[in-house]
């Protein structure tokens, strides 16, 4: 399986794309990104589903 996450989806504008085959490991990645191109230093719930939400899992 492998995991990706287009961050435009859920920060319109934003073209960074992320895949992993470890959903933990691509939400580290997302994390990182969030905080030092988004300023987003704090993953909050809400923020984590908002993320969790627009994953896809695609067979590998
Ligand atoms: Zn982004």
């Amino acid at each position: 399986m492998i995991f990706k996450l287009a961050c435009g989806d859920v920060m319109p504008g934003c073209a960074s794309t992320f895949e992993n085959i470890d959903r933990t490991s691509l939400m580290q990645d997302v994390a990182a990104h969030a905080a030092s191109d988004h300023g987003i230093t704090e993953i909050t719930p809400d923020v984590h589903a908002a993320i969790n939400g627009h994953v896809q899992a695609l067979p590998a």
